[in-house]
């Protein structure tokens, strides 16, 4: 049957892809071959989940492959997977289906990783997604040739080919078995693609973990005939004893499931048997997959099989969602092989077993936590995603606040510390644990709230991540020691250390005024400032500077507003409390000006370096310059 060649054209992206994929050198071409029989294997996973819905035993079927073929000057990866249709080839091979590619380009632009010989970093090709398009930097023409299993009537099988200019075609073409081609067209600058033993070499490096035969043809002199050759090792190596397995079998074992050529930073392998029935090989990598962030896209990493036999990945709500970083694979006796997808996602079974790893997953954290430098590199990654899990009511908290690490006021930026140093640190008769909320490490460690905490060596953790302050909302105590934020006017109380009266109250609104000489002068400032803050109040918490605005227990704090106003949305606005420091030499001055034009401009003056300091920026700061300035001119005249 004759039907119409289509042509369409690539999505903007893909185009912008494809140019990158021509025109740079690449220092690993090789990595396309893995990207491809990644593909292939996928696709057999695929479709061995089905059969087995479908309540077939694939084990009776059991002639899955993946071959590698050289044809001239063909390059041919052929699998007898699902296959696409052709709706589904047109989805997946000319848009992006996720937003992988986009994030692909963008990484390489900002973060330049082309360097000068314009070579692209390959770890990135693996990490984005952009698998298959890989093949245009070995190829200047690819073919792919499929039949979806779901096509009854082979020569509605499909072609689809490219060139990368810009457009791929689609066409109609007999294919006999299920399955995929990919053909390439292999570049002159090439050739090494086109010798089997480099190839074998290759396969070897990068995919000797598949768990599908990876095949090539070789002739067979006792048999005098071509047959096909296993290159690639091919086995469940989470199956073997953890004796017979040294430390490189568990490195390359990830390498191939990730894809991720980083090393993981801890792995955990474990039998259990007797009431339970299962296999898990676990790691905690050193990276963070790009796509962490994005609840549609991601994936949970930990592949489900089932006698061995590949059932699916991203088994929603098999481990806490906070836990999505960990990779790995859980091989369990328990489960039918038959067993759909909706009745494995509610299966009790199932939900057993994820308990179970959860707990693992824990524990190697737990154990992770003892190497401080490989621990500071996983919370450097993963911390924010494990702090999603304190609002997870499915999860004890201490198991997460144990693991919790922190900058503080006695330790330089690197050093971070758990809840247990702080509690350790703590002087006698504290009670409390304090921490301030900041943008970053410099602004809190220069905040004046942290003065008096200073002199009387109390230690105070930062908060810096901007989720910090929602993750509090779920955080009261810990160790019977309640959190207390020194942003906040928390009638902080360090008496039993400090030796002088803090935080008198001065209430001009109420009149309630603890020192009559100061009413006047407080008044004056309230007048002034109303429209910004709640109450003047004098404070002797601060020493260097004159003021500092301290945010109302139950209201927003700045953090949070700055967090919402990125967000785009419209935030209230807060009043803060305006504690003076009434011997501060600015402060002394201030209450001598008699003349009330300067004596404002003094008095806003002291309002915006408090504003600046507790929100790191101001909405109008060149009005703040300004006054700076005018003040500055006033002094030089006199
Ligand atoms: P990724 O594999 O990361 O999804 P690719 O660009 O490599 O990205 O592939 C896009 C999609 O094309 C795959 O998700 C899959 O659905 C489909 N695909 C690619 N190769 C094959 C294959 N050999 N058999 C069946 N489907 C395939």
């Amino acid at each position: 049957m004759n039907i119409k060649e289509k042509q369409f054209v690539f999505k903007s992206e893909i185009k912008q892809l494809l140019d990158l994929m021509i025109n740079s050198l690449y220092s690993n071409k090789d990595i396309f071959l893995r990207e491809l029989i990644s593909n292939s294997s996928d696709s057999i996973d695929k479709l061995k989940f089905y059969l087995v819905s479908k309540g077939k035993d694939i084990k009776l079927n059991n002639n899955f492959y993946i071959r590698i073929l050289i044809k001239g000057k063909k390059l041919i990866i052929r699998d007898n997977g699902i296959g696409m249709t052709y709706k589904e080839i047109i989805n997946n091979l000319g848009t992006i289906a996720h937003s992988g590619t986009k994030k692909f380009l963008k990484n390489l632009k900002n973060k330049n990783k082309l360097n000068n010989n314009n070579e692209i970093n390959n770890n990135l090709i693996g990490k984005f997604g952009v698998g298959f398009y890989s093949s245009f930097i070995v190829a200047y023409k690819v073919k792919v040739h499929t039949r979806s299993i779901l096509e009854k009537e082979a020569d509605k099988s499909i072609l689809w080919y490219s060139e990368a200019q810009g457009i791929y075609t689609v066409n109609k073409l007999y294919k006999k078995g299920f399955g995929t081609d990919v053909i390439l067209y292999i570049k002159d600058s090439c050739k090494e693609y086109l010798d089997i033993n480099n190839l074998i070499k290759i396969v070897n490096k990068y995919s000797n973990y598949i768990s599908i035969p990876i095949e090539y043809k070789i002739f067979d002199k006792e048999k005098s005939k071509f047959i096909w050759k296993k290159i690639n090792i091919y086995e469940a190596i989470w199956l073997k004893s953890k004796f017979e397995l040294i430390d490189n079998d568990y490195i390359n074992f990830y390498i191939n499931l990730t894809n991720n050529l980083g090393k993981p930073l801890i792995w955990s392998h474990n039998k259990v048997e007797g009431d339970q029935n299962y296999i898990s090989l676990l790691y905690i990598p050193d990276t963070s997959p790009w796509n962490i962030w994005n609840r549609d896209e991601y994936k949970n990493c930990i592949k489900l099989y089932v006698k061995k036999v590949f059932i699916m990945d991203d088994i929603k709500k098999l481990i806490p969602y906070c836990l999505r970083f960990v990779q790995g694979i859980i091989d369990t006796d328990d489960l039918p092989l038959n067993i759909s997808r909706e009745i494995l996602q509610n299966n009790y079974v199932l939900k057993r077993l994820g308990n179970s790893i959860t707990n693992k997953i824990f524990k190697m954290l737990n154990n992770l936590s003892l190497d401080i430098d490989k621990y500071n590199i996983f919370w450097n990654q993963f911390g924010l995603v494990l702090k999603e899990g304190l609002a997870d009511n499915s999860i004890e908290k201490t198991k997460i606040t144990k693991l919790l690490r922190f900058n503080s006021s006695k330790y330089d930026i690197k050093e971070l510390i758990s809840l247990d140093n702080y509690v350790n640190n703590m002087k006698i008769g504290q009670d409390k644990i304090y921490y301030i909320n900041s943008e970053n490490y410099i602004s809190a460690k220069n905040s004046p709230h942290l003065e008096i905490f200073d002199k009387k060596n109390i230690e105070v953790l930062f908060m810096l991540d901007r989720i910090d302050e929602w993750m509090m909302s779920y955080l009261i105590d810990y160790k019977g020691f309640n959190f207390c934020s020194i942003n906040k006017n928390n009638n902080i109380n360090l008496d039993n250390i400090l030796t002088t009266d803090t935080n008198k109250k001065l209430n001009v609104n109420d009149g309630n005024i603890v020192d009559i000489n100061e009413e006047k002068f407080f008044k004056r400032i309230y007048d002034l400032l109303c429209n910004n803050i709640k109450e003047v109040r004098i404070t002797d918490k601060l020493e260097k500077f004159p003021a500092v605005l301290v945010t109302d227990t139950n209201d927003i704090s700045t953090q949070m507003l700055k967090l919402l106003k990125s967000t785009g949305k419209d935030v209230p606005k807060v009043k803060y409390y305006l504690d003076i420091n009434i011997n501060h030499i600015i402060i002394k001055y201030i209450k001598t000006i008699k003349d009330s034009n300067v004596f404002n401009k003094w008095i806003n003056f002291i309002y915006y370096q408090a504003l600046l300091i507790e929100s790191n920026s101001l909405d109008n700061p060149v009005d703040f310059i300004c006054l700076v300035n005018d003040l500055f001119c006033n002094f030089i005249i006199k």
